[in-house]
Parts: C-alpha cells; sequence; structure tokens
C-alpha cells in the first residue's frame, strides 16, 4: 500500500467508521427521525434538500446521534442540529472562511476550523456553501491539498 489511505476502523459495538482505530464516540444508535419528532414537516423537507445538496459532493453516509446528525465520508465533515424554525450546521475546514453567513467559527488549533451557519430557507444553499462544502468534502475524504496557491500570482499579485 504505498501512500494509500488506511482502511476505516468499524466499532463492533455501533458499526459506525472511523479513520482512528478504536477512537472515542458515544457509540450511540438513534434513527433520524428522532431528531424531527414534533417538529415542523418544512424543517423536514428542508434537512433532505440538504442531504441532497451535500449528496452533490460524492457519497456520504448520514446518521443521527443523540444530539445531532452526521455526515462522513472518511471522516465526519459536516452535521446538522434539528431546531424549532429550521437546522444549525456546522462544517470544518482547514482555513478560516469570514463570511457573514457563519455566525461563529472554533478553531480547534491553526489547521481545523469548525464553521456554524444557520439554514431556515432552501435559497441558502447556494453556490459558496457548494464550494465550501465541496472544501469540507475533501478535507472529510482526507484528499485536501490546500488551496491552490499559485492562482494568486495570475494578476501579477505575488502572495
Ligand atoms: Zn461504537
Amino acid at each position: 500500500m504505498k501512500g494509500d489511505k488506511k482502511p476505516l476502523w468499524t466499532c463492533p459495538k455501533c458499526g459506525h467508521q472511523f479513520v482512528t482505530r478504536n477512537m472515542w464516540h458515544s457509540c450511540s444508535n438513534y434513527p433520524i427521525e428522532y431528531h424531527f419528532i414534533g417538529r415542523d414537516p418544512i424543517v423536514r423537507r428542508l434537512f433532505d434538500e440538504y442531504v441532497e445538496f451535500v449528496e452533490r459532493c460524492g457519497p456520504v453516509t448520514v446518521y443521527a446521534q443523540k444530539t445531532r446528525i452526521i455526515f462522513q465520508t472518511r471522516a465526519r465533515f459536516t452535521g446538522v442540529v434539528v431546531r424549532k424554525t429550521g437546522l444549525e450546521c456546522h462544517l470544518w475546514l482547514k482555513r478560516r472562511v469570514e463570511s457573514p453567513r457563519f455566525h461563529r467559527i472554533e478553531s480547534l488549533g491553526s489547521r481545523d476550523h469548525v464553521h456554524y451557519f444557520r439554514l431556515t430557507d432552501p435559497s441558502q444553499l447556494d453556490d459558496e456553501l457548494a464550494g465550501l462544502l465541496k472544501e469540507a468534502y475533501a478535507v472529510g475524504s482526507q484528499d485536501y491539498q490546500g488551496r491552490e496557491k499559485t492562482k494568486q500570482t495570475k494578476n501579477g499579485r505575488v502572495s
């Protein structure tokens, strides 16, 4: 295996897969529907649209924990918490993206940044978000090579 990715480790108890063997997790198995009990069907539809939107990046495993729903390729890269009027979403990026859509960015060291945004309307599933999800998907797939730095010299700008 030259530089190939390690196979994922499958937890024998809950069946979820992880990049790191014996990685700590809560071993919980909740149906996704659990998060929509008593919720407005509009929120459920919004979730379905988000799933479809994320799946444009490629195949995704979606599963529920007690408090949130996780989207994973090799690693988790986005997730949602279901609220009364919408979805509280977050996505993992390897850089900080300052955008009005993010109301909070949590930096875990200099390489991992969790970006929080609210989804209350399908119109928020726009090109900017599609691009960022693609980037997060690459991070989750461990394919992320960093930004294309060479492009910056195109207009004579030296970085
Ligand atoms: Zn487990």
